[in-house]
């Protein structure tokens, strides 16, 4: 087996290696990027594609645009189209609905999704009412923001995020994990709870790629879990975002979380909550019942049908139900 070492790089995600035509990425099977421009409204330092970003010069789908859409046209198994940059919505309105219109012709185009973190860094873009007149137009349509940590819900955000949703946008959220910014339960609560209540729903949260100049930003994947651990079941499920690995050398997006399945057979799972309860929960006795099992006691003990659950003593849940 070839070990590949990851270093930190411009380039972490290897982007320019599943491009199919020029700005158009292929990695996974329905769904492509495309980079519309290499321009901001702010460069962050965690930027995955600092390769391209506030380097000048312009990027090449405008020239290669007919090529992109034939690309579309002839894999019909692309339903979905992530614009990116860059930020899309910096672009000039004529660009936009240039590359929107051209997308509306494809028949198997089903999802556009703008990436963009003009509703954090630049809402006021989101108050003119010409752009808002030209999303409004497309019926599939999505954003999906990038707010980082509960101090950037302003009111010019949510005002911005409001005016999305009135031209039938839905918007999401995708977070990056920040050691120092983000990297503890109750702000990245306040965060999530916050983005629910301006109505984006929380979508992602990303590890913090192996760009290059980040390192101090960077946390372990343990932290993440840990984060996870303390949102799941304590805050509403809509506001919990999966949490995800972006693997180096292309191998997308891996969804990470805390273990909630402590032991399964063919009849029978042994199942963790939020609290630190431990359930038995079977869907086929026949099977359960093949099961010759030798211990009794602990997790075995479920298993065996012997206990319906363990649970801590003294849960908040429990301590409830005692004093009703
Ligand atoms: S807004 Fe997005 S694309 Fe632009 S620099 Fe920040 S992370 Fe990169």
């Amino acid at each position: 087996m070839n070990y590949l070492t990851i270093r930190a790089k411009e380039t972490p995600l290897e982007e320019e290696e599943d491009e199919v035509v020029p700005g158009l990425v292929h990695r996974y099977p329905d769904r492509v990027l495309l980079i519309t421009t290499n321009f901001c409204a702010t460069y962050c330092r965690h930027c995955t594609r600092k390769r391209l970003l506030g380097k000048g010069g312009t990027v090449k789908i405008y020239q290669e645009f007919e090529r992109v859409l034939d690309y579309l046209k002839n894999h019909p198994e692309i339903t979905d189209v992530i614009l990116s940059g860059g930020d899309p919505l910096t672009l000039p309105l004529l660009k936009l609905k240039f590359i929107l219109d051209g997308l509306k012709t494809i028949p198997s185009i089903e999802v556009v999704r703008i990436g963009s973190r003009i509703p954090v860094l630049l809402p006021m873009r989101l108050f003119d009412r010409e752009l808002l007149n030209l999303l409004s137009q497309y019926d599939f349509l999505w954003l999906n923001t990038h707010f980082n940590h509960p101090r950037e819900i302003t009111e010019y955000s949510k005002r911005a995020i409001l005016n999305l949703l009135k031209c039938g946008i839905p918007v999401n959220n995708q977070t990056v994990l920040l050691k120092g910014i983000n990297d503890s339960v109750p702000v990245m609560r306040e965060l999530l709870k916050g983005l629910l209540k301006i109505k984006v729903r929380p979508y992602y949260l990303f590890h913090c790629d192996p760009t290059k100049g980040v390192s101090h930003f960077r946390t372990s994947v343990y932290k993440g879990i840990e984060i996870i651990e303390g949102l799941r079941g304590h805050i509403s499920g809509l506001s919990v975002p999966t949490y995800v690995v972006d693997m180096p050398h292309g191998g997308g997006k891996i969804p990470v979380m805390p273990n909630y399945v402590i032991s399964m057979s063919d009849g029978k799972i042994i199942l963790r909550n939020y609290e630190g309860m431990i359930v038995s929960y079977t869907w086929n006795k026949k099977k359960e019942e093949d099961i010759l099992w030798e211990n009794k006691e602990g997790i075995y003990g479920l298993l065996k049908g012997k206990r319906g659950y363990l649970i801590p003593e003294k849960t908040e849940r429990i301590e409830r139900r005692r004093n009703r």
